[in-house]
């Protein structure tokens, strides 16, 4: 029976990949019909489309499934974020300084979904080279949550978050370097992992801070983050010297894994008065779902975390000082047509190509490399971003994974950082507390939708395991989102 198109949209990578192999729709069938939700560019999710580019690939798909020689996931749309380069979008970063950019080749991630047979819908906003908590921060303007159009879908990966939530795409690539893919999953209650760093290649993925970066899917369900896990990664080390030389897996392998003895630890500084008490009470519940399953739970402590906030806002404008002076107006990007010689060139560049956040950032990291302020600042934040990792080691070994917010509240209000610039900043950088810990010891976290807070606002529950068991984390999101229904749940309309 071929599935309304009110019902394609709905359905995951999964249904969607199923139903496309048994022929019950077409691949062209499923582009069109989620092409036709991106009309009129709903929550400005998107920055670029291209229907006959879309329709080409699944007129291809369409033959590879006649020829019985379609990928694992032929014909099943996905959106990437405007951080990956593509050939045949446009590619900004959300930043003026690469307005009507055009790659030569894709990203190896772009290149591995196409490959399973994946169909491009576009790329995704985000917020400027990925500087952002909010999505406020990309140059062509901002992205609604679907949940509540007054209100951020959270950063930088918000168009992605944005467009799996409104059903624009049953799935997108995300980057997460602080954040980025977890926190705007929890705000738009989707389904979000960042893996181990080195399990996707960056190449081709625009570098903010480089140790630090790293692509993951964003989608409707634990079940379908795993298909596009296994799809995307994978060592590329002639490309990506940083890419991890270990095995190809399957992440779908243990989903059905039982929790029951499971060790989830409860770090106690996750839960203390910074966190509000509508998402608290959502992820005691969730605990609680998870203790049903067989899981035990058991304190353990990460005395550091707060340090996260500092060791995170030295290293990661540190590297990205580094990485973004590549954009000179000499190699590719924008160029300045005012100026006298070469200096004059750059400066006017720069200063014309970047946006506030940006050149804030360009600045701290300059700063802090500087002679003189290195040993005080860079130096210090490396030590300690090793002792986080290490906290991470003894909590371990008391645990299998670690459990507990992504954000401290719920998406906020749009325009807080346009009422008071340098202290909404501020308040934004807090705000990324319980994602930063992760990302500086390179461990795999993702966002599970476990409920609604203030507002009605989507909560999501953050998974932390240790290196390499992404398969243990998407089991344990897998079989909660088999006995909830919070990741299946819609914003109105919808
Ligand atoms: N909010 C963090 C930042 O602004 C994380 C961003 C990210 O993960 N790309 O840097």
């Amino acid at each position: 029976m071929t599935p309304s198109v009110t019902q394609l949209h709905n359905m995951t990578v999964a249904q969607l990949a199923k139903a496309l192999h048994a022929k019950q729709a077409s691949a062209v069938e499923v582009a069109t019909a989620f092409l036709a939700r991106t009309g009129g560019n709903p929550h400005h999710a998107f920055l670029d489309i291209d229907s006959e580019v879309t329709l080409a690939q699944a007129q291809a798909s369409d033959a590879r499934i006649a020829a019985g020689t379609g990928g694992c996931l032929e014909g099943v749309p996905i959106a990437h974020k405007d951080v990956f380069v593509t050939r045949d979008f446009a590619t900004t970063a959300g930043s003026k300084m690469l307005s009507g950019y055009r790659s030569p080749f894709d990203a190896t991630v772009v290149d591995r979904l196409r490959s399973a047979g994946m169909v491009t819908l576009g790329k995704l906003n985000c917020d400027e080279f990925a500087m952002g908590s909010s999505n406020e921060n990309s140059a062509y303007g901002a992205v609604t949550n679907p949940w509540d159009t007054s209100r951020i879908p959270g950063g930088s990966s918000g168009g992605s978050a944005a467009a799996v939530a409104a059903r624009l795409t049953p799935a997108a690539t995300g980057t997460d370097t602080g954040g980025s893919i977890r926190q705007p999953a929890s705000f738009c209650g989707i389904t979000g992992i960042k893996p181990t760093y080195g399990r996707a290649s960056r190449y081709g993925m625009i570098a903010y801070a480089s140790s630090l970066d790293q692509a993951g899917p964003m989608a409707q369900t634990a079940e379908d983050c795993a298909l596009l896990l296994s799809a995307m990664s994978g060592a590329d080390l002639d490309r990506d010297s940083t890419s991890l030389d270990v095995p190809n897996e399957n992440f779908s392998a243990k989903l059905n894994d039982s929790l029951k003895g499971l060790r989830v630890g409860i770090p106690q500084e996750f839960f203390g008065d910074g966190l509000a008490a509508d998402v608290r009470s959502a992820i005691d519940a969730a605990l609680q779902v998870l203790e049903a399953k067989g899981a035990k739970l058991v304190p353990i402590t990460l005395p550091r975390t707060e340090l996260a906030i500092p060791v995170y806002y030295i290293i990661a404008p540190a590297e990205a000082s580094s990485n973004l002076s590549r954009f000179d107006g000499v190699k590719f990007g924008h160029r300045a047509t005012d100026y006298t010689d070469l200096v004059s060139m750059y400066k006017r560049t720069r200063a014309e190509g970047f946006g506030e956040e940006v050149k804030r950032r360009i600045m701290t990291g300059a700063y802090v490399l500087s002679h003189g302020y290195y040993d005080a600042y860079y130096l210090q934040a490396q030590k300690i971003r090793r002792m986080i990792a290490d906290d991470f080691q003894r909590a371990f070994a008391d645990c299998d994974v670690i459990a507990g917010p992504v954000a401290p509240t719920v998406a906020w209000k749009l325009g807080r950082s346009a009422s008071d610039q340098k202290d909404a900043s501020l308040a934004d950088y807090l705000a990324d507390i319980f994602t930063l810990p992760a990302s500086l010891a390179g461990l795999p976290g993702m966002s599970v939708p476990v409920g609604f807070g203030e507002g009605g606002m989507p909560v999501g529950m953050q998974l932390m395991g240790n290196y390499l068991q992404e398969a243990r984390l998407l089991n344990v999101a897998h079989q909660f989102q088999l006995a909830t229904d919070h990741h299946l749940q819609k914003p109105e309309g919808i």
